[in-house]
């Protein structure tokens, strides 16, 4: 009888079990985190001057796979709404920053963007759906590796992955309508503004490793001047490199 009973408890945990990691489940956990995001603009609202995101930022956010972006031992944990360590003391940010951070560029189909920290590559993958082009710079070698792999094994042909200290950019692509940085420096790096078309829009983490940082909105004007706007406190890890 026992017997029975345990083939039959097999039997019926087996839909579940194969469920489980498997891409409908995935699918499932994304449209969750989703409403997360939704639900977090909404509580945030005042302090990023809007009460929803724009739905294509949205959409793309649905159809990235996060999964594919943390170390397999955290994949269970990828659509939880909290950044995931991925190795070399850095982090895949919480997803609904990355959201954020996005929403914030404004992006439009045919722009070119800039991505300062690629780390696992998931930002880049959300903005490669949204616009023409995404550069990012790693400044830490075996990352920005993993990160073109990663990107030639989904096909991700539109970003361009480059090694290298982006506090200085990355001029042979320049200007750029968008730059977002994704680790915190003590200042604005005055080669990211320089490098940021007129009109165009840049979100960063402003603020030292020990201190609250401040996610920050730089818009250059037309006539190339510069504002900017300090919209909540964050926590990234520090921008590196020798400047
Ligand atoms: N956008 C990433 C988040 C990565 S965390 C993602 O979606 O996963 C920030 C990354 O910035 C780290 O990988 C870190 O190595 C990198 N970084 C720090 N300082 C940098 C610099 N000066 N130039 C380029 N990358 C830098």
């Amino acid at each position: 009888m026992r017997i029975i009973v345990c083939v039959l408890g097999l039997v019926l945990l087996w839909p579940a079990q194969a469920l489980a990691g498997s891409g409908r489940d995935y699918a499932r956990q994304r449209a969750e985190l989703i409403q997360e995001i939704e639900e977090e603009v909404r509580l945030t609202s005042e302090s990023i001057g809007r009460d929803q995101f724009d739905p294509r930022v949205l959409q793309a956010m649905a159809a990235v796979e996060r999964h594919r972006f943390v170390p397999r031992k955290h994949r269970d944990q990828a659509y939880e709404n909290r950044p995931l360590p991925i190795g070399f003391g850095q982090t895949i940010s919480q997803p609904y920053i990355v959201a954020l951070m996005t929403d914030l560029l404004d992006p439009v189909p045919g722009d070119t963007v800039l991505e300062v920290g690629t780390g696992s590559g998931y930002q880049a993958a959300v903005l490669a759906r949204l616009v023409k082009k995404v550069v990012t710079i790693e400044i830490i070698p075996d990352l920005a590796r993993q990160a073109r792999d990663r990107f030639q094994r989904l096909g991700l042909e539109k970003i361009k992955a480059v090694t290298g200290d982006g506090y200085f950019g990355y001029p042979e692509a320049a200007p750029y309508e968008a730059i977002v940085v994704t680790a915190a420096g003590d200042h604005i790096p005055p080669p990211l503004i320089e490098q940021l078309k007129p009109g165009g829009r840049m979100i960063l983490p402003v603020g030292g490793p020990f201190s609250v940082q401040q996610l920050t909105l730089v818009s250059k004007a037309g006539d190339g001047t510069v504002r900017t706007e300090h919209l909540l406190p964050v926590r990234f890890v520090p921008l590196t490199g020798g400047h």
